[in-house]
């Protein structure tokens, strides 16, 4: 990986554009509280853990990861540089300040953050795509952006993956957004308790096109038409 040292536009000093991208959860869950957003008196804990395939017994963190690091080949080759928050399954997950964090110090043109979701009824289905609400103080630099990001990428990504269309929801209360000083979108590529959706997104054919549709969604909301996933 390119050691990047981003200037305040979001080029590297390569020149190219900084993605951030932030395969949600890790091995273990963090049970430890943290703010949700700056000078917050509310806290959450930084991460639950994520959720697991019904058939599959595949875990999210798993799944987010394989399709984060195919993104990142077809991002490269695209001529954008990334940067991941983990690049492995192996330990107690830094939390939502942490990862914010990593994104902001690159100076990240978009932080991606990929997701599975899980719900306790089993016919729940279908992809979408989360930003942050808009708050004065928190997200008020980033909202319009970030807006602008979840509907380009879910399109694409919807589109690629075939899944149901569950489209666009606006978040106040998720730690990672209201840290990011950054654009800032999280992915739910579709629900691992869904048995249908589980299925497809264990067959690696079926996390190459979520990655493709990342990439696109991605080069499109940067406007680099020349790019190519
Ligand atoms: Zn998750």
């Amino acid at each position: 990986m390119l050691t990047l040292l981003a200037t305040s536009t979001g080029a590297a000093v390569t020149g190219r554009p900084v993605v951030v991208l932030d395969p949600g959860h890790d091995l273990n869950a963090n049970t430890e509280t943290e703010p949700i957003g700056p000078g917050s008196s509310t806290r959450k804990i930084k991460d639950g853990g994520g959720t697991h395939g019904v058939v599959s017994g595949l875990r999210e963190a798993d799944l987010n990861l394989a399709v984060a690091l195919r993104l990142r080949t077809l991002l490269e080759r695209a001529g954008i540089d990334v940067v991941m928050t983990r690049t492995r399954t192996v330990g107690t997950s830094i939390g939502n300040i942490a990862r914010a964090r990593i994104a902001n110090r690159a100076h990240a043109r978009l932080f991606l953050r990929i997701h599975a979701d899980g719900s306790t009824d089993p016919s729940v289905r279908g992809t979408h795509t989360l930003y942050p609400a808009y708050r004065r103080g928190w997200t008020d630099d980033v909202y319009a952006e970030s807006k602008r990001a979840a509907g380009i990428v879910q399109r694409a990504l919807r589109s690629s993956l075939g899944f149901p269309d569950r489209g666009l929801q606006e978040r106040s209360d998720y730690t990672g957004f209201n840290w990011a000083d950054v654009p800032v979108i999280l992915v739910e590529l579709g629900f691992m308790t869904n048995p249908t959706e589980d299925r497809e997104l264990a067959r690696p054919a079926v996390r190459e096109r979520a990655a493709l549709g990342l990439c696109r969604g991605t080069l499109r909301f940067l406007v680099l038409p020349s790019g190519r996933c």
